[in-house]
């Protein structure tokens, strides 16, 4: 079969690779759409940085080559030994995370800090392929009225509503996002379904455009505006009571900071570039607590399907085109960095 496969920085080949075959308690899928991340640019230009490079996985003992790609839906198209659900036919969604099922996180549910946590597409061959192996218990079935398209992006959703389950958000409850790309977008979303007011913050208008589209109470443009006071003038001048950073910019942690109540809550969800400079007496002085989100667990990946299915979640409106698996390195991969970006998710479709 094709796959597009990670040999090292800059050198991802589209090559013929051996069909995968499901093992016992696997289920053999065969990909449907397959989003590309900015993850996957990043590991393509800058990396080996997730991806497991010079030494193998402890809990799949591989490293590169491998095949990249983890925003995946697709159909199950066989059963591995002992597998009695999910059936063949049955579309899906993958919990794309494996764990060592015995540390001290595991065994408290807080999978995303197992200190052996291996990622599809990262640490064990993915999705842009025509198929992939999965252990069945980690897909989740989709519903008749959840389309294969708007399932590639549960993914980006569950680490988005990972993020809003770690700020505890409720009714009452107002929540500043601060980058609204895809991740940004969707949390704001799991927020809304959470009963909170929430404002978006970004500096593109295609984003802000987006955000108010899918329910942004208010929307702050902060390449003309004053983000922390027109964050203050909407919550009664003390500002709101979480802020989420999904920019992971150089200055967002300060800005969020800067921008939250006095003793409010400012959740991380992005992985830094760069090292933010950062005064820790902001923190002391206002009691404000800072908290980080990593991936997501499987229930936040059930939840991305309740949410879509339900419609409080709107995932269409994030993808920007659809590609097949010759086009990701050419087309798909410069649109996602050029400067005047114009998309949120592309889709990969290898069929
Ligand atoms: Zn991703
Ligand atoms: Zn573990």
């Amino acid at each position: 079969m094709q796959a597009l496969v990670y040999h090292g920085n800059k050198d991802l080949r589209l090559e013929t690779v051996p069909e995968p075959t499901p093992g016992p308690g696997q289920v053999k899928l065969a990909v449907d759409y397959c989003g590309i991340c900015a993850t996957d640019v990043e590991e393509f230009l800058y990396g080996p940085v997730f991806i497991s490079g010079d030494t193998p996985n402890p809990v799949t003992g591989r490293q590169m080559p491998l095949t990249t790609g983890h925003e995946i839906a697709a159909t199950v198209i066989e059963l591995g030994e002992g597998v009695l659900a999910p059936s063949v036919g049955d579309r899906v969604v993958l919990n794309g995370v494996l764990t060592c099922r015995t540390c001290r996180w595991c065994r408290e549910g807080e999978t995303t800090q197992c200190p052996s946590m291996a990622a599809i597409g990262f640490a064990i061959d993915g999705g842009l392929a025509e198929h992939v192996v999965w252990p069945a218990e980690q897909v989740v079935v989709l519903p008749d009225n959840v389309s294969s398209k708007e399932a590639a992006l549960v993914e980006p959703a569950s680490v988005a509503i990972h993020a809003a389950r770690r700020s505890e958000a409720a009714a009452g409850d107002r929540v500043a996002v601060i980058g609204v790309g895809t991740v940004g977008l969707l949390a704001m979303q799991a927020l809304k379904a959470q009963g909170a007011e929430v404002y978006a913050v970004d500096k593109r208008q295609m984003s802000l455009e987006l955000a108010a589209e899918l329910g942004a109470d208010a929307t702050i443009d902060s390449s003309t505006q004053d983000t922390v006071s027109r964050l203050a003038e909407l919550t009664d001048g003390i500002g709101p009571n979480i802020v989420i950073d999904a920019a992971g910019a150089a200055e967002t942690p300060k800005l969020a900071v800067e921008a939250v109540r006095r003793g409010g809550l400012v959740v991380l969800v992005a992985i830094y570039t760069s090292t933010p400079q950062f005064d820790f007496n902001s923190l002391v002085g206002t009691e404000v607590r800072m908290a980080g989100s990593l991936a997501y667990e499987q229930r936040d990946v059930e939840e991305a399907v309740k949410l879509i299915a339900s419609g409080q979640m709107k995932t269409l409106p994030l993808v920007s085109d659809v590609i097949k698996l010759d086009q990701v390195i050419e087309t798909g991969f410069p649109r996602m960095v050029s400067a005047a970006k114009d998309v949120f998710r592309i889709l990969v479709t290898p069929r």
